[in-house]
């Protein structure tokens, strides 16, 4: 058995075309304010990835773009005064942040009604609780599109989890919780994560391991989610060993190609829900 592959860069380009038709009939365009502070290469790719494909949706979208000696003090108040801008509707800091930054307080800064990352601790908390105004986390929300979109109903199904970040793996276990999957959430100190994974219905690597999960990990006919982005001499891979584990598996997402074009769709889906909920109290 060869798995089917779930094609996340052609998912996105849905959304973003979905989401582009809806702007193009709004007279005032939402606005996502990026912050990056330093000159991360790999940072700043990332954030001109995102400006791009904001602007080819029909969005204004700013880099602001301060020096690695930037204060805290000095982004709390760069924050405070997007915060307080009626056109923006949604913010984001690129992290990680420099290390004399401390990242808890920046996220905290954010207005909950613009972030659009949904890190902050009031989204994380109603995202926590169920509560259907929670902003979820980008890769986790296109996690579940992706999984809804292939599986349909995923109610019952066992999903096991490898790794437990605020940005991937907690927020996913929720996600996924309120959609009555049963959830296991493992990490570096797990014992016996192979036999652990072969349980599970639904297996996500979030772990930023290269190839960790194996063909013998994985339970026939398991639908298998690589969030993992890695390099091996240049090469990008994930956290699972792709060629191996698409023998066993029934669905599995490439690296690239799988979950990275969903965060950045999920990331300006959240930006137009932000919009709506600021200027019209609207549901998409
Ligand atoms: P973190 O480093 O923040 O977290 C990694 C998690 O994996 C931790 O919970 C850690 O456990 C666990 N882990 C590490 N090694 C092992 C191991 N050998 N066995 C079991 N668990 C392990 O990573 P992120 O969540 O930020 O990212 C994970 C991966 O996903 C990375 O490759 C990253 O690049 C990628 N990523 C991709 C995105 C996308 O859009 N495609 C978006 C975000 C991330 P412990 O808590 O015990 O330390």
């Amino acid at each position: 058995m060869t798995a089917q592959i779930i094609d996340g860069k052609a998912t996105a380009e849905k959304i973003r075309n979905e989401l582009a038709e809806r702007i193009a009939g709004w007279e005032v365009k939402p606005y996502l304010a990026v912050i990056l502070v330093g000159n991360d290469p790999a940072s700043l790719i990332y954030d001109r990835n995102k400006q791009k494909a904001a602007q080819a949706m029909g969005m204004a979208c700013d880099i602001y773009h301060l020096p690695e000696e930037t204060k805290e003090d000095e982004l709390v108040e760069l924050i405070e005064r997007l915060n307080g801008e009626p056109r923006v509707n949604g913010i984001l800091v690129q992290m990680p942040l420099p290390r004399h930054i401390n990242s808890s307080r920046i996220i905290e800064t954010i207005a909950h009604e613009k972030d659009v990352d949904g890190f902050g601790p009031y989204n994380a908390g109603l995202l926590h609780e169920n509560d259907p105004r929670a902003m979820a986390a980008a890769t986790p929300k296109g996690i579940l599109y992706l999984l809804e979109q292939t599986l349909g109903d995923v109610t019952g199904k066992h999903a096991v989890i490898i790794g437990r970040s605020n940005i991937v793996g907690r927020p996913l276990s929720s996600l996924l919780l309120n959609k009555n999957c049963t959830v296991t959430v493992a990490h570096s100190k797990t014992v016996n994560l192979p036999a652990l994974a072969r349980q599970a219905d639904i297996l996500v690597a979030a772990c930023g391991q290269p190839k960790m999960v194996k063909k013998d990990w994985v339970k026939e006919g398991a639908t298998v989610i690589d969030v993992g982005i890695n390099r091996i001499d240049g090469k990008l891979c994930g956290d699972v060993d792709f060629d191996e584990v698409k023998e066993k598996a029934a669905y599995i997402t490439p690296v690239p190609g799988g979950v990275g074009p969903m965060t950045i769709a999920m990331l300006l889906d959240n930006t137009c829900q932000a919009y709506l909920n600021q200027n019209y109290n609207l549901k998409k």
